[in-house]
């Protein structure tokens, strides 16, 4: 795993994941200060997601029309000769060396993931752990979606908690689990009758949390790219293991987005299944539109135009939520010794 630098970029990415950012001092996805570990690689098309740069596994060149000082160093450096002027570059040709990335005066060329060793990450991470242990924070393998990488990030995850550090995931909950759940889950069990290498990750894990968006699979799979069928048992199964303290708690968190995830059709609907799964809690996140330009910055078709959400409509929607029985919560605001 330490040798990183002398693989291919295809051996890279078949053997450990891309990440596109590591943050440190983030207050939002989980308890305390933590680092959050952004991994590329999603398996849903949310249409409001605002981070593109999550959903392919593998690094990408990027162009930031905005930054570009039309110097065409960009096309000079390429040594495969597969940029014919800024910002067109012929795929096919594109071994993704990144000379054009290193080249650019501007930022305006980017490469978004990087395969990087346990190891480094683990080095990146440790002059952290002052700030995780005074303020009961942690870290959290977010992305796209860590649960795509289960033997690398359970691997960074029990070196995490052997020096005594909370680990959180944040997930869609789109992972095959064979659902007969281990008695309790622990390194011990894993590797001997269990199927499925997710809950190698999920033993290592103090906490998940758990994204919900549509309730209805049908509207699901329009708005998101899949069926939630998987993504509702997969809840239902955690959940369990949870409430017996067989595994990682469990905290649900909701986007609201106008018209999509904020009707009270769907928090109705979500606020009976999460009692009958014994959560009575959730994060609810606003959307804001960002005007966020990292679309076009990977090629990517644009975003439809939703509105950010109102004062009022957040209002409503908790109103509806905390009417059902459901306690709400804003993103950094949780009471995570209720769990
Ligand atoms: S090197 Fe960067 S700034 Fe110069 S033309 Fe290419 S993209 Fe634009
Ligand atoms: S990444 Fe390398 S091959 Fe691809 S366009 Fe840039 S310089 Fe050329």
């Amino acid at each position: 795993m330490d040798s990183i630098k002398n693989l291919s970029n295809e051996e890279k990415t078949s053997k450990v994941p891309n990440m596109f950012s590591v943050q440190h001092f983030c207050l939002h996805d989980g308890p305390g200060t933590r680092s959050i570990i952004f991994f590329k690689g999603c398996p849903l098309r949310c249409v409001w997601c605002q981070n593109p740069e999550s959903w392919n596994l593998k690094t990408e060149l990027a162009y930031k029309h905005t930054l570009c000082i039309d110097c065409k160093t960009c096309v000079e450096v390429c040594p495969e000769k597969a940029i014919s002027a800024p910002g067109e570059w012929d795929e096919e040709r594109c071994t993704l060396c990144f000379k054009c990335v290193e080249a650019c005066p501007s930022g305006a060329m980017t490469r978004f993931g990087e395969a990087r060793a346990v190891a480094e990450v683990l080095d990146e991470l440790r002059p952290e752990y002052t700030f995780y242990k005074s303020s009961a924070g942690g870290v959290t393998f977010s992305g796209g979606e860590v649960t795509l990488f289960p033997d690398y990030a359970s691997d960074i995850a029990k070196h995490l908690r052997d020096d005594e550090i909370h680990v959180a995931i944040e997930t869609c909950g789109q992972f095959k689990l064979d659902q007969d759940a281990p008695e309790k889950l622990s390194l011990e069990i894993v590797g001997s009758s269990i199927k499925s290498p997710v809950w190698k990750l999920l033993s290592q894990v103090d906490l998940v949390l758990f994204d919900i968006k549509v309730f209805d699979s049908e509207q699901h799979k329009l708005l998101c790219g899949t069926a939630n069928d998987e993504i509702k048992q997969n809840f239902a199964t955690l959940t369990q293991i949870a409430r017996n303290k067989r595994g990682p708690k469990v905290w649900p968190r909701l986007p609201l987005i106008p018209g999509m995830t904020d009707t009270v059709d769907n928090l109705t609907k979500w606020s009976a299944f999460l009692l009958e799964n014994g959560i009575s809690q959730l994060t609810v996140v606003p959307y804001h539109n960002l005007g966020s330009p990292k679309r076009a910055w990977i090629g990517a078709e644009p975003a439809p135009d939703i509105p950010s959400l109102s004062d009022e409509a957040l209002n409503q929607s908790i109103q509806v939520l905390t009417d059902a029985g459901i306690r709400c919560y804003a993103p950094g605001e949780e009471e995570w010794v209720n769990l």
